[in-house]
Order: C-alpha cells, then structure tokens, then sequence
C-alpha cells in the first residue's frame, strides 16, 4: 500500500497529466487488470467529492479501474454514511491518503448562497439536509466584506466548505482519529478549478 505522501504525489502527477491533455497508458489499459480484482481492492486514495458531472475524481486524476474509493455527494459534505465509506476503506484496504475534493462554482454553495437570501418553502427535505450542511461555511462569510462581492464570496465559500468536511473527517470518527495517529493516514482538502481543470492541495 503507498504511504499517504505517494498517493498525493501520484494524485497530483495525474492531474497534471489530465490538465494537459495526456491520458497515461496504463489508466487507459486499467480495465484488462479487472479479473485480478474479483478477490480484491487495493484503491490507493479514498476521494470525497462532488456530485457534479464536471468533476468525475478518476478522470480529474487519471486513474483506472480499482485505483480511487471514491464518495460523492453533492456539495463533498461529510454526514455519517460518508464517514462510514471512509472508515471502511481506511481500515479494510489500508488505504492512507482521504482527499475531500471540492471544485470552483459549486452549484450546492450556490444553492446554499441563495438559500440564505431568500429562504424558500418548496426546497424538500433531503435537499435541505445538504444545504444545512454546508450553511455554516456561507454564513461566517455574510458578516463580513466579503460578502459584498458574489464572486469572491461563492471562491471563498468553496474553500470554507472543503475545509469545514476536512476538519469533519479529523475529528469526527474514533476510527479516522486512530489511523491518524498511528497508522500515517492523512486527511487533505483539494479544489477542482472549472476553468483550468487543475486541482489545488489545500494544505500539503
Ligand atoms: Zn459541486
């Protein structure tokens, strides 16, 4: 299993390849390795991110087939049944790198934006277990400047909220606490640029 700074190195080697264009082989030949992967999983990197059809974490990183556990779920927000799929892929496959990977113009940041400005009655009740959790981020950023000017206000809000399911994942599971401490898992926030397609690491 890669130690958590190799499956950063490996992620950030493979956006760089995506960002410009390439395709590595041996993601593209991934899926001939499927009948050594009945038995088993070795995903080197566990991804929480986004629903959003622009952001597909094997594509933005150029793996294959068995490389990334990945979670998504719109707004990459952390509620129990992530942290479970954390935990077990942690603890099951060994795995060392967590990485919750927000993007540029979130459209759950935008929906929690506007949420906050005008509160609507039709929003169902799943929707608004989502935006509830991604408020917190939004609303410490009304009160101040920023608020002021929409577009650094979403850019900021998007960093709050990657940061707000980091701090989570850190100190919300007894799990996730114990590999942490003892077995060299990281947990890092990453946001996914729209515009240049280049995910940034936000505190590696
Ligand atoms: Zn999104």
């Amino acid at each position: 299993m890669l130690t958590a700074q190799d499956a950063l190195d490996r992620l950030k080697a493979g956006n760089e390849r995506f960002a410009t264009n390439v395709r590595s082989l041996d993601s593209l030949l991934s899926h001939a390795r499927r009948p050594d992967m009945i038995e088993t999983q070795n995903p080197f990197a566990i991804i929480l991110g986004c629903s959003d059809s622009r952001v597909p974490a094997e594509i933005v990183f150029d793996q294959g087939l068995g490389d990334l556990f990945v979670i998504r779920v719109a707004g990459n927000i952390v509620a129990p049944s992530q942290i479970g799929s954390i935990e077990f892929s942690a603890a099951r496959h060994g795995t060392r790198l967590v990485v919750v990977l927000g993007h540029s113009q979130c459209g759950a940041i935008l929906a929690t934006i506007e949420e906050l400005g005008r509160r609507s009655e039709d929003q169902s009740r799943n929707l608004r277990s989502i935006v509830d959790r991604v408020r917190p981020s939004v609303e410490a950023l009304m009160e101040t400047e920023i608020a002021r000017n929409p577009v650094e206000l979403v850019r900021r809000a998007v960093r709050n909220n990657i940061r707000m399911s980091v701090n989570q994942l850190r100190h919300g599971s007894e799990v996730l606490e114990q590999l942490i401490q003892d077995e060299g898992l990281r947990i890092v926030g990453a946001e996914y640029s729209l515009e240049t397609g280049v995910v940034e690491f936000l505190d590696s």
